[in-house]
């Protein structure tokens, strides 16, 4: 059996299977995954063990052959690992099992109330891990010798906690404690004291599975928006812990998939639409609430003791991934938090919360962290002979993706390369994922971009591949769907945010005909200048400027030709001339075919983040929300579908209907549309044209639900195949495997 099968609990479970039916033989680890060895009645086993695996086992082969050599006499057994046990990895973090909750819920239980309870089929794994084999003395479990009694459970192969390495009770494994900000201890017992706390308003960074967090109460406005500027976080959406199932029908629509997801032993955040019972700062502009239910003990008993829910969000300091030291948090969180429950278990590897949102019946993966990585994705089998790829991604929400083996998997997210914390934590990450994987690369892929901190960090080591930002996109997606490496072409929309072209523009709005090899650009959207480069991305203004520019032309006015419009007075402020004279003089004004840029220009010309978004794709994100808002179809602006794409007569229309005081909602909606239909029409006829039957959808801008299902929606009313990102990310969290599957595709044609 290949996949998921080591430090799952396998063995044991195969072992009961076998005991019940009375068969004969053996079960082990061996370099591959799990080895049975039976003298008869392999059918029924396998049966079983397709049909109800254990909890966190992935099954993705299983093989059956005739065996000659030894078996045992009689009985079953479990028998020593043989061949390098290592090379199947670690399976990511799980969620608080039923069963452990119940034991620490119930009062006569030895682990009643204890915070780090755990079994094989639940628990820290990823996060505690320093090296390998995974057993106890490579994790961050090492410091706490087991007591008899869990010693106890972690010998006896008929236990839950059979060889759970991270196996621990009160008696013998982590323990809590909660100090105030000059690290005195606070008497009492720790989770009730941060509950009252809490109610009480109190801010509390609490260390948690993958890193720390800030806790504070859901409903209270003025608590939360003293945490937002402590954290100088004035407007980003903050994730909420919701007590139970019961609480999140309170206060999220659960549709779909929904129920599923919260439950999963991923227990991820969920974007979901709010029904009320937070407090309105929580996630200002935003209909969706990202919410996520208990996933370790510490969690349960602190929800438990509050009867509402609470923000939990990451602990650091702006732009820094997740502070994971005790010391350093009392250090740089002292300025935030008031009170800090800390334990004396180390964290190995932060590790984020992974993100998900619903569309339609479909999950689709934002942020893959906790809970999913690094569990493998099994490629086509045409990838197994294929050399071994090291791919870098890119620069923003950062991955790195091994590829050996048929098998490609994706370090946790990282976030952004700018931060020296961040490029730590790959650096960190890169040397524990090729120890854990036994990993050297044949060959590394990189992005075309020479500025990218992930692409210097790649070159240089062994023989490289650049690979086309969108290009790279669509290869996720084709991977991620099973496709072969020398598939046929898909013809590949991505609508992204910004990414480097093979020409040395910006691109960001791209029709690619594309297979695993190479791509031809067909059509892009118009190429339109970021006026002060980097400040453009912050400054929704900018693209507005420029976009005005591109339609009317730079003498135009448009207070003449429009009337009193709502952004002018604000717009006439800016140094404007000096502003058109960089871009007609190509002063720091590089040009970008960026769907994500016309995003914000449209979210400026409604008065949405004007001056500044507060963080990458809050303007597009509002825009997106405000056109939720709008439930007529709204109709669309015309736009002529031509060779070239181009937006003049979007602006005309954007701009009239503000100077006829149009609802803004109705506008944005109208926006959707427009877009909906230019990308539709225009895929279609490059797919006709081109005879493609595949079209692939992916970019950061395509997380957008409305206009992504509405863009899936008609092309599949046209016959036409769409495949889209489900369970990694449609943004740059994704390009390493975009990378690493193109590259390794390339190396096949020598
Ligand atoms: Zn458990
Ligand atoms: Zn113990
Ligand atoms: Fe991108």
């Amino acid at each position: 059996m290949r996949g998921l099968v080591q430090g799952v609990g396998f063995r044991p479970f195969v072992w009961h299977l076998a005991q019940q039916a009375g068969l004969v033989g053996e079960v082990l680890n061996d370099g591959g995954g799990v080895l049975i060895r039976l003298q008869s009645g392999a059918e029924g086993l396998m049966e079983a063990l397709r049909g109800n695996p254990p909890p966190l086992a992935r099954i993705d082969a299983l093989e059956l052959r005739d065996y000659t050599g030894p078996l045992p006499e009689s009985g079953f057994h479990i028998t020593a690992s043989v061949g390098g046990a290592a090379r199947t990895g670690i399976t990511p973090d799980a969620a608080t099992c039923p069963d452990c909750l119940a034991e620490v819920l119930e009062p006569e239980n030895r682990r009643h109330r204890y915070a780090f309870t755990n079994c094989t089929n639940c628990g820290p794994r990823l996060s505690i891990t320093r090296a390998i084999p995974y057993d106890r003395a490579h994790t961050t479990m090492a410091d706490f010798p087991m007591c008899p009694a869990c010693q106890g459970e972690y010998d006896a192969p008929g236990n839950r906690r059979y060889h759970a390495q991270p196996n621990a009770c009160p008696d013998c494994g982590p323990q809590l404690e909660l100090v105030d900000t000059a690290g005195q201890p606070v008497s009492g017992d720790p989770l009730d004291r941060v509950a009252a706390l809490l109610k009480a308003g109190k801010i509390v960074a609490i260390k948690g599975l993958g890193g720390f967090q800030l806790a504070v109460d859901a409903t209270n406005e003025p608590a939360i928006a003293r945490l937002r500027t402590r954290k100088r976080r004035p407007t980003k959406p903050l994730a909420l812990m919701l007590r139970d199932m019961d609480m999140a029908a309170e206060m999220v629509v659960l549709d779909g998939p929904a129920r599923d997801l919260l439950q999963s032993w991923q227990a991820p955040i969920v974007l979901l639409e709010g029904r009320g019972g937070a407090a309105p700062n929580v996630a200002p502009n935003q209909a969706r609430l990202g919410v996520m239910l208990p996933n370790t003990p510490l969690h349960h008993i602190l929800m438990r003791a509050l009867d509402r829910p609470i923000v939990l969000t990451s602990g650091n300091i702006s732009g820094d991934p997740q502070i994971t030291d005790n010391s350093e948090a009392l250090q740089k969180l002292g300025g935030i938090a008031d009170y800090f429950l800390l334990h004396d278990r180390d964290i190995a590897n932060r590790m984020d919360d992974s993100v998900v949102q619903v569309i339609g019946d479909t999950p689709q993966i934002l942020r893959r962290a906790r809970g999913y990585a690094p569990a493998p994705l099994q490629l086509h089998e045409g990838f197994a002979k294929l050399p071994k790829v090291l791919a870098m991604g890119a620069d923003l929400k950062n991955t790195f993706c091994l590829l050996a083996n048929g098998r490609a998997t994706l370090s946790q997210h990282m976030g952004d390369m700018q931060s020296p914390a961040t490029q730590r934590d790959v650096r960190h990450n890169l040397a524990l994922y090729q120890k854990i994987y036994d990993f050297s690369p044949d060959h590394i892929a990189v992005d075309m971009h020479p500025g990218y901190f992930s692409t210097r960090l790649g070159e240089g080591l062994v023989e490289v591949t650049h690979v086309q930002h969108h290009h790279a996109h669509i290869a996720a997606v084709m991977a991620e769907h099973g496709l072969p490496p020398d598939a046929p072409p898909v013809l590949g929309v991505v609508l992204d945010g910004l990414g480097y072209g093979d020409d040395g523009t910006i691109w960001g709005g791209e029709f690619l005909q594309a297979d695993f090899r190479g791509y031809e650009r067909l059509a892009h959207f118009p190429a339109i200048a970021l006026p002060g480069g980097d400040k453009a991305n912050q400054q929704p203004w900018r693209n507005l400027l420029a976009h005005l520019r591109a339609a009317f032309g730079p003498e135009a006015d448009l207070r003449a030709r429009f009337g009193p419009l709502p952004f002018l007075e604000a717009f006439e402020a800016k140094p404007l001339k000096m502003m058109g004279q960089m871009i007609d003089n190509n002063l720091n004004s590089p040009v970008a075919s960026s769907a994500g840029r016309l995003f914000d220009a449209v979210a400026a010309a409604l008065g949405l983040c004007f001056e500044r978004q507060a963080y990458e794709g809050e303007a597009a994100m509002q825009l997106q929300a405000l056109a939720e808002t709008c439930l007529l179809d709204g109709g669309v602006y015309p736009v002529a579908i031509a060779e070239e794409i181009a937006w003049e007569t979007l602006w005309t229309g954007i701009l009239h209907d503000l100077s006829e005081r149009v609802d803004a909602n109705r506008i944005a909606r109208r926006f959707h549309n427009t877009l909906v239909k230019v990308v539709v029409q225009n895929a279609f006829s490059i797919a006709e044209n081109r005879s493609l039957e595949t079209i692939v959808l992916s970019g950061g801008v395509m997380q957008n639900r409305l206009l992504f299902s509405a863009i899936e929606k008609r092309l599949q009313d046209k016959g036409l195949k769409v495949l889209a990102p489900v369970d990694y990310p449609a943004n740059d969290g994704a390009t390493s495997l975009g990378q690493a599957t193109i590259a390794a595709a390339r190396m096949n044609l020598h």
